[in-house]
């Protein structure tokens, strides 16, 4: 089929839309109107695990038909999805709990159904990572969701030393089969006073949300096995570097002081620098006092 796509409308003509539906991650009352509504609405439903995803929509009184997507069939099933689509059939997609696609998946259907015009609606609503990153109390003005650490130690210890410059708050998806591993190694590789937020099962009765270092949340994890049960994420402070300071800056201010005014000298050491003018005042003092 050949793609007509204009400049009022920059879809192909006639095909259906593909929603991408986030669903609860564990209180059934996070879904969202719009999400039942879409799901009541299209042909179809893309679901990761069609049983576990029958519990949700029998709940909502959802009756739509279901084919399962997931990782083992996605190249087939993506196809046959994309034909429906061309035909005019409007589809959705769910995964096991959250927003298909983070972690989960859907790419390769999306993808391609962008190549084919094909409209693509997201459907917003809970995320696991958004979630924990939106109570973690830590920068959230730039973040960068890492998913899962590798689940080999040598894999993993590689991926976290690639991340232990990196500035920005940093949201992972943990193993609740690995937690405590996981913990020591980001400790190990990030210092132990490097602030985290620890988050486990979100919107469900055992919620805890834990805010520390990553040496005490290491301790904790690994003394209250009740930590490492359910599923869980990590949000991790991004690395704070210590300010450079300017390899002269001893001898410029020495220089300074011996032939200015203390003030008049901190001022300028400061502009050259970049160093604060009342703490090279200070230090202007005490050269003088030193001096004389
Ligand atoms: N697509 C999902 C989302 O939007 O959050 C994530 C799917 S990923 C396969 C599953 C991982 O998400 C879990 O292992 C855990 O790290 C995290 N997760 C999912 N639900 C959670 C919850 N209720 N509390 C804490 N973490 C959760």
């Amino acid at each position: 089929m050949s793609i007509k796509i204009s400049i009022k409308n920059p879809y192909a003509v006639g095909t259906g839309t593909l929603y991408i539906v986030a669903t609860p991650i564990g209180n059934l009352g996070d879904i969202s109107t719009r999400a039942i509504e879409m799901l009541k609405l299209v042909e179809v439903i893309a679901a990761e695990d069609t049983r576990h995803s029958q519990r949700l929509l029998s709940y909502l009184g959802i009756s739509t038909h279901m084919q399962a997507y997931h990782e083992h069939n996605e190249e087939q099933q993506a196809g046959r999805l994309i034909a429906r689509l061309l035909q005019g059939e409007s589809v959705a997609i769910i995964s096991d709990a959250g927003t298909p696609l983070v972690s989960d998946p859907g790419y390769r259907l999306v993808a391609q159904a962008h190549e084919q015009g094909i409209k693509v609606v997201p459907i917003p609503g809970s995320c696991a990572a958004i979630a924990a990153m939106s109570a973690a109390g830590l920068p959230s003005d730039h973040f960068c969701f890492e998913g899962f650490p590798p689940a080999r130690q040598a894999a993993r210890l590689k991926y976290l030393q690639l991340l232990s410059e990196e500035s920005r708050t940093m949201v992972f998806y943990i193993s609740c089969h690995r937690v405590v591993e996981t913990l020591e190694d980001m400790k190990a590789v990030f210092g132990q006073q490097r602030p985290a937020t620890f988050a486990r099962e979100l919107t469900k009765t055992y919620e805890t949300i834990r805010k520390a270092s990553l040496g005490e949340l290491c301790a904790w994890v690994a003394e209250d096995e009740m930590q490492s049960k359910g599923e869980m994420v990590l949000v991790v402070s991004g690395s704070v570097k210590e300010k450079s300071v300017h390899p002269l800056l001893d001898e410029i201010l020495q220089a300074l002081v011996d032939e200015l005014p203390i003030k008049q000298a901190a001022k300028i050491a400061s502009k050259i620098t970049g160093v604060n003018k009342n703490e090279l005042y200070e230090a202007a003092i005490k050269l003088k006092n030193k001096d004389d």
